[in-house]
């Protein structure tokens, strides 16, 4: 094909198998059966002659539009790619939004209640109750229970750990202050 550049493409070109076979390295009877069996294939019409031989190609050469399509599906899936990279990228970045509702989102799916269950569910529903007990620690001491374990046991809840968590964070933000192993607000 080379040979003989784009006329092949629309008449009949005169080939030289010689030539052919001298370039691709073949015999003049593997040639033959080469050409022989394109045109069995349809893909070229081959008139074998005595000196010269004629063929065409019978398959349209693709023309530039098929290439330009194929950018276009490249440029698709390239997007796709990206919006799935995104959707990993914001999946493991986000701290806050709920992860089964991120992942539902993608799915277009967007009225979805928080599961409750993820990690981040789980960490905001606890800073949620964080700020809660630093309020009701501050309720305690405005009603004067300065006594740490009066408060504790004024708030009624399981986790007491999770008071005194609260109390020094209260204490590093210097929002109470601590005096004869009494609490009281700055
Ligand atoms: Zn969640």
């Amino acid at each position: 094909m080379r040979l003989y550049g784009g006329d092949i493409f629309v008449d009949f070109c005169k080939i030289s198998k010689t030539l052919i076979s001298k370039k691709g390295n073949l015999k003049i009877e593997e040639v033959k059966r080469v050409l022989n069996q394109l045109h069995k294939q349809k893909i070229i019409d081959y008139k074998p002659k005595s000196n010269f031989e004629q063929i065409t190609f019978i398959i349209p050469r693709a023309n530039n539009n098929y290439f330009s399509l194929k950018s276009n599906d490249i440029k698709k899936r390239k997007n796709i790619e990206k919006l799935k990279q995104d959707f990993i990228i914001n999946y493991l970045e986000n701290e806050f939004r709920c992860r089964t509702q991120i992942i539902l989102e993608y799915f277009d799916e967007i009225d979805y209640e928080k599961c409750k269950k993820c990690d981040n569910c789980k960490k905001n529903n606890l800073k949620k109750l964080d700020r809660n007990y630093k309020k009701e620690i501050i309720k305690c001491i405005k009603n004067q229970i300065n006594n740490p374990n009066d408060i504790i046991n004024t708030i009624n809840i399981d986790n007491k750990n999770l008071i005194i968590s609260n109390m020094r964070t209260l204490l590093s933000e210097e929002k109470i202050k601590i005096k004869n192993h009494m609490l009281f607000i700055i």
